[in-house]
């Protein structure tokens, strides 16, 4: 029988891990890790499982993948309308992808659980003074003090606490009625006077209102229309959080991180021999690698035999954040070898971490121009090949902030100042969210 006890295999270096106070084997640790080891689980194992037979589909392409959160989640911002504006987008967004391509959307949140970041340096720096940089919620508080920046493993609790929560209205809001079909005009409101997107989106609501009356009238139950699938995901990146949320699934006695039913491995974590790998390679849950602009074939290759050895369909997708500039040269032979090698992989567009770049006046940002011509380099790449460009993967918010540059909206550098609320990357806000998934809903149905 497979237990927990001998799961990962112990002394493997974990990269980008916090400097907790007392040590990763100290007793807060401990605690945190016994509270978490005895909590229900978020997501039950046959929901990843079913995920998993959906990202199987999309292999094939006969689905789209659309990933959507925000870079870091806080506890702060686990509000009723932060949530809800959030869902609210990636439904829209979906809505478009799937009308006008006529594909099934696999919808996917990165929240309840995206609290952790990998951070480029140890600390930070301000006038002179140097505390730990800011890893995420799940470890400490974006506060420049020292005291909100010392690490705290209470806070992995509050991450469980704060999942749970934005979790339960997930379900509500994608179960309860609120992500029927039939709402499509309802989910408008906010930018119904939108002079670039109110007309076209008005316009393709009333078709699908259209559609849905005329498969009524064909005798097709409305309540179908009703609930949608909505997944949960996001990096899994401190281990003492995902190891004690790792549990041995009933039906099958096998091990599954029921933390989300997504789980993805970042460019900084994924080292071969690192713990992370050890970790993605145990469970069972669909996982997610992203794939920087060094990444050789080999390397890729080796990824797939140890993460997927059996080539299970479902199981692997790879998250490519290439850069605009580089994605045409870097992406065709990945796709080419793995492709050759007849390995089963989702490939997933995230065109969102090769185009980030500071302003002189000190923002994080990404220009939208770039971000869709990372988004048109996967598609021509995958083209060329012949592979199918399977999803996106996207930070964004639904809210009206001022974080990236550019859209419809021309969002300048001085406007960034008025609405930055991000605590860590720069998120596409609503509308240039909307206008995304237009611009990606026309190259895929002229794929
Ligand atoms: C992220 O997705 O927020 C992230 C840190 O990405 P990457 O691992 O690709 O740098
Ligand atoms: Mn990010």
């Amino acid at each position: 029988m497979t237990t927990l006890d001998n799961l990962f295999t112990p002394g493997l270096v974990a990269a980008q891990q916090p400097q907790w106070p007392g040590g990763v084997e100290g007793e807060a640790v401990k605690a945190a890790v016994a509270t978490l080891s005895k909590l229900p689980p978020l997501v039950f194992a046959g929901e990843c499982d079913n995920l998993k037979a959906r990202i199987a589909q999309a292999q094939e392409g006969k689905a789209f993948w659309l990933q959507g959160g925000d870079c870091a989640e806080t506890f702060v911002a686990a509000t009723a309308d932060s949530i809800r504006n959030r869902i609210k987008t990636i439904l829209q967004m979906a809505a478009v992808l799937q009308y006008f391509a006529s594909l099934p959307v696999i919808k996917v949140g990165r929240m309840a659980g995206q609290f952790a970041k990998p951070r480029s340096n140890n600390d930070e720096t301000r006038d002179g003074v140097t505390l730990p940089a800011y890893r995420g919620d799940a470890v400490n508080d974006l506060a420049f003090t020292l005291e909100a920046r010392t690490p705290n493993p209470e806070r992995l609790v509050q991450v469980y606490n704060t999942s749970s929560a934005t979790l339960n209205l997930v379900r509500a809001f994608t179960q309860g009625g609120f992500a029927d079909l039939r709402q499509v005009h309802t989910w408008n409101k906010g930018f119904a006077n939108d002079p670039r997107f109110g007309a076209r989106y008005e316009e393709m609501a009333n078709e699908i209102s259209r559609a849905l009356a005329f498969m009524e009238s064909a005798g097709v139950d409305p309540e179908s229309f009703k609930s949608v699938d909505f997944y949960s995901s996001h990096e899994a990146l401190i281990l003492e959080y995902e190891r004690p949320l790792t549990r041995i699934d009933s039906r099958t006695n096998l091990p599954y991180d029921v933390s989300a039913h997504f789980l993805w491995i970042g460019e900084r974590t994924r080292q071969m021999d690192g713990a992370h790998m050890d970790f993605a390679a145990k469970i069972q849950n669909p996982i997610g690698i992203k794939l920087g602009p060094k990444t050789t074939p080999e390397d890729a290759l080796a990824m797939i035999a140890k993460l997927n050895p059996s080539n299970e369909p479902g199981r692997l997708t790879f998250i490519t954040r290439m850069g605009a500039g580089a994605i045409r040269e870097k992406l065709p032979p990945l796709l080419k070898a793995i492709n050759d090698s007849g390995a089963k992989v989702l490939w997933v567009c995230d065109p969102m971490h090769g185009n980030t770049f500071e302003t002189s006046t000190g923002y994080k940002t990404r220009r939208f121009d770039d971000v869709m011509d990372e988004v048109r380099g996967f598609f021509e790449s995958h083209k060329a090949v012949g592979t199918h460009p399977g999803g996106v993967h996207i930070e964004l918010t639904g809210d009206d902030v001022t974080e990236c540059l550019g859209g419809g909206e021309q969002i300048s550098e001085a406007d960034l100042a008025n609405r930055y609320e991000s605590a860590c990357d720069p998120r596409l806000n609503h509308t240039q969210s909307l206008e995304l998934s237009f611009l990606v809903a026309e190259m895929l149905r002229d794929r």
